[in-house]
């Protein structure tokens, strides 16, 4: 259940604005729901850490049974660091150095390989002595905004699936054990063709690859963020996807894991980000109400023009005025358009809904501004997380020469 607009309220004043509040009960719920979808399917979960990666957040999901997804050698670090085992850590960066792929092999997680160089490398020095899964760009175009699209043409994620006879020559040459197979399409996909589309294209190619155990859809389950929004159907997900391995597996005679990787589906509608309104502005355009806080703490309205429900939760029952609320960064700094919010005066509290996922992450000190602090709600108990940042922080790390 949501937390109230009065424990929200109780929450800010104790521990100040701007703040994000967690609520593990949701988090728990969204992860009740997947394996419920999943009921009868041999499916494991893995927890896309990106998202949100508070050790308490990740020691919670632990306790609930996830695994988990990383994407650098130091989330891998931090999920051992929180309890995992190394067989349930899946690995998948792009980019990085090779050197990060040997340490992730090192330390015993799965790792996920994203282009034919380092294949043939990790198969030139390892040979099937460690079995690897790879990465794949099926070229479906999904999710809800270009730049959170990951299986375009353009898109530097994954091999090309064109690529195949490419894949199987240097897994031929060099003795590869592949034993999944992945892909993970974009983000805040409702359309569960697209995941479907992208369980034909690696059933397909699995056949080529005897070895494989596992096939890794990857994420983009979407949350609803506007009012009368849904949900991605996990529910008839879980059932097509339930019928599309029963006929593969009696087909091949054996059975296959399905695997994966949910980041937002699981932490965002967790998450609360409650701010202040530190002035009310009346131009000859729109009403502003400017709020103790900026995109350095929120990016994603500005960056993907991610769409944040705002409650005024001092005075939810006042009559609707429409605002443009805005924050404190010294350059276009955008929350939202043109909202209907309740009457807001200076001092006010407002809350921003659905902040779990890619929140807090993707927060910054631009403007020599303090970090919020992370408050999580754990069994009717609020605990500190993360203490807000203080003004020492800013020059911690900073060598003075001059
Ligand atoms: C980001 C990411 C995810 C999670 O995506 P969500 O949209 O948050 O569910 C899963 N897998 C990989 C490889 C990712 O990079």
């Amino acid at each position: 259940m949501e937390l109230s607009h009065e424990q929200l309220r109780a929450i800010a004043q104790q521990y100040g604005t701007p703040v994000y509040i967690y609520n593990a009960d949701q988090i728990a719920g969204q992860f009740n729901r997947l394996q419920n979808a999943f009921k009868g399917v041999n499916a494991r979960f893995f927890y896309a850490c990106k998202a949100l990666t508070n050790i308490n957040i990740l020691k919670f999901m632990k306790n609930l049974g996830t695994n988990l997804d990383c994407v650098s050698i130091n989330e891998v670090k931090l999920g051992l660091a929180a309890g995992f085992k190394p067989k349930q850590i899946m690995f998948t960066p792009n980019s990085v150095a090779f050197s990060e792929l040997e340490e992730g092999k090192e330390l015993g997680v799965n790792i996920n390989i994203d282009n034919i160089s380092f294949l043939e490398r990790f198969g030139n020095k390892y040979g099937g002595s460690y079995p690897i899964s790879i990465r794949l760009n099926p070229h479906i175009m999904a999710g809800g905004n270009y730049k959170i699209s990951t299986g375009h043409v353009d898109s530097k994620f994954g091999i090309s699936i064109h690529q195949m006879r490419h894949i199987e020559r240097v897994v031929q040459s060099t003795g590869l054990h592949v034993k999944g197979l992945h892909l993970h399409t974009g983000s805040e996909i409702k359309d569960i063709n697209i995941f479907l589309n992208g369980l034909d294209v690696m059933l397909d190619i699995a056949r080529h690859f005897p070895q494989v155990e596992f096939l890794d859809l990857g994420s983009g389950f979407k949350v609803p963020y506007k009012d009368g929004e849904a949900s991605t159907d996990v529910e008839l997900l879980g059932q097509k996807v339930g019928e599309a391995f029963a006929k593969y597996d009696k087909e091949l005679g054996k059975k296959h894991q399905i695997w994966f990787e949910p980041g937002k589906f699981l932490v965002s509608e967790s998450g609360y980000f409650v701010v202040k309104a530190n002035v009310i502005k009346q131009t000859t355009a729109t009403v502003f109400i400017g709020v103790d806080s900026g995109f350095n703490h929120l990016i994603r309205p500005m960056f993907y023009e991610a769409y944040h429900r705002v409650e005024n939760i001092t005075h939810p029952d006042s009559d609707e005025r429409i605002y443009t609320v805005v924050g404190n960064i010294c350059e276009t700094d955008t929350f939202a358009w043109d909202r209907k919010i309740a009457e807001t005066h200076e001092g006010d509290l407002l809350c921003f809904y659905n902040a779990g996922a890619y929140g807090f992450e993707m927060s910054s000190n631009f403007n020599s501004r303090l970090r919020p602090a992370e408050v999580l709600v754990l069994d009717g108990k609020t605990h500190l997380i993360r203490k807000r940042d203080t003004f020492e922080d800013l020059l911690r790390g900073q060598v003075e020469v001059i």
